[in-house]
């Protein structure tokens, strides 16, 4: 059954084939069985997941069932849910449990959907490999001495190596996107303000967004149409109809406007990882599509901008934290100064106290002007270029990463040369455009992804041109050689 994709669950659970009770025993089978080996997921819910699935059982004997009622799905551990540890990959929120759910979460809920638990992630998703996480490291299905990508690396290991059929993740600058990539699954950022932030822990508000992972674009639709709503709670929300995400699907690819930009095949970009992505874009352009060379010159300046105002924004998120409300508190304080400090000092880990540090600086008087603003003058620019992009094209792709997945321990000194992973991606954070990722091919035996960035909302035309290019190639079918001896199928 974990071979099956979320389309073809929901049809059996449909017919009857099984029932959402026996799927949410062999994908909690598969985690106990499984999961060790990977640290994909710190929270399973089994007595929780096997009463909705009794109840979502009930719901599809009655008829009429929500297409999701019965999927066992998971959520990042950065979405809250009532009553479950919310721990956003941190000791400060070890011990944190919601009294209240994420839109996000109550949107699944609705829908009847199973939650096998939560995954592992960056400390609140500040990370591109899973290092940085309080609960150690998540491995690779493809290569256990690699990276699986970050922050979302538990959500994209944990339905590559078929332990749930889709879960949830977030995308600050990358973090959706590149994990899928160096997982060898699909993951869609969707358009800023498309998926409610209420309820998913803050790290940069302008910046943050939520999305779906699975193992096809058709999946991501399924998901998408779940998680996209409305909702007051959020005030950056926007308040725009839902499309059916499944609905173009099928649509022909033919006249479609490619534009790849220059920028993204520079020095850095590993030759396997050119190669895969340039037979995806000759792939699409046999099915009709047109691929016009385009440029965006402020490429460059994507990475420097965003870690100013990730960090800048971080910074005042992160403030919260203080000992007093919720989560860590260090033991015996002296005075409430020592609370804060010592609590901030023993509750977060290196890199999110680099970036508290960083985003303290940029915004301080005398520097804000500087940094801060500057790189707010900086974000309007790259925006500017993808307006001018999409006057001439229908989409942009080129690769999510510059590589495929990388050993651990090797970029950990140099967080600059671990920011430089998100080169391709952070751009689309910083515009507020939705980008996707989808399996493009096979390099040194691990996956690497093509990028597919659209316009404000064109969420529905990416996942078309996603579907199209699945429906002629099996990359998003293959399966890592370390879980094929898994639980029985
Ligand atoms: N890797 C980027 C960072 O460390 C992006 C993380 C994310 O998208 N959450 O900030």
């Amino acid at each position: 059954m974990h071979n099956l994709t979320i389309a073809q669950l929901a049809k059996g659970l449909q017919s009857k084939d099984f029932s959402s009770v026996e799927l949410t025993q062999h994908f909690l089978a598969r985690i106990a069985e499984l999961n060790p080996a990977y640290n994909a997921v710190i929270t399973v819910t089994a007595e929780q997941a096997l009463k909705a699935a009794a109840a979502a059982d009930k719901r599809l004997a009655a008829g009429n069932a929500p297409a999701l009622c019965g999927i066992p799905i998971l959520h990042k551990d950065i979405f809250c849910t009532n009553g479950v540890r919310t721990s956003c990959g941190s000791k400060m929120l070890d011990n944190f449990i919601p009294p209240y759910s994420a839109t996000v979460v109550e949107n699944f809920e609705q829908a009847g959907a199973v939650v096998l638990g939560k995954t592992n992630m960056d400390e609140f998703a500040m990370g591109s490999s899973n290092e940085t996480s309080f609960y150690g490291p998540v491995k690779n299905p493809w290569a256990i001495d690699c990276v699986p990508g970050g922050s979302s690396g538990g959500s994209a290991a944990a339905v590559a190596a078929r332990l749930a059929p889709g879960a949830t993740a977030t995308d600050t600058g990358g973090s959706i996107r590149q994990p899928a990539a160096l997982c060898g699954i699909t993951g869609l950022k969707p358009t800023y303000g498309r998926v409610s932030r209420w309820g998913m822990i803050a790290f940069a508000s302008s910046l943050d967004q939520g999305g779906p992972m699975a193992r096809t674009a058709e999946d991501c639709a399924l998901l998408l149409n779940c998680m996209a709503s409305y909702d007051d709670k959020d005030s950056t929300c926007i308040d725009r109809d839902v499309p059916d995400y499944s609905a173009d699907l099928n649509n022909s690819i033919k006249g479609l406007k490619i534009g790849v930009p220059k920028e993204y095949f520079s020095d850095g970009l590993h030759a396997g990882t050119e190669d895969a992505v340039r037979s995806a874009l000759a792939e699409l352009e046999a099915q009709g599509a047109e691929l016009v060379e385009i440029s965006l010159p402020n490429s460059a300046l994507s990475v420097p901008a965003y870690y100013v105002i990730a960090p800048a924004e971080a910074s005042a998120n992160l403030s919260r934290f203080d000992g007093v409300k919720y989560g860590y508190r260090c033991e015996d304080p002296k005075d409430l100064n020592d609370l804060y400090t010592r609590t901030r000092a023993e509750g977060f880990g290196e890199e999110v106290q680099r970036r508290i540090l960083i985003g303290t600086y940029c915004l301080s008087a005398g520097y804000y002007d500087a940094y801060y603003g500057k790189a707010q003058q900086v974000r309007q620019l790259i925006q500017q270029d993808f307006e001018k992009a999409f006057a001439q094209v229908d989409v942009i792709m080129g690769p999510t990463c510059p590589s495929p997945a990388f050993k651990f321990g090797s970029k950990g000194d140099d967080p600059v040369a671990m920011y430089l992973e998100d080169i391709y991606t952070i751009a689309t954070n910083l515009a507020g455009l939705p980008g996707m990722s989808v399996p493009c091919g096979m390099v040194e035996s691990k996956p690497v992804g093509l990028q597919i960035i659209g316009n404000y909302f064109d969420e529905a035309r990416m996942l078309n041109v996603a579907h199209q290019y699945q429906q002629a190639t099996d990359w998003h079918d293959q399966m890592p050689e370390s879980i094929q001896q898994g639980a029985e199928s």
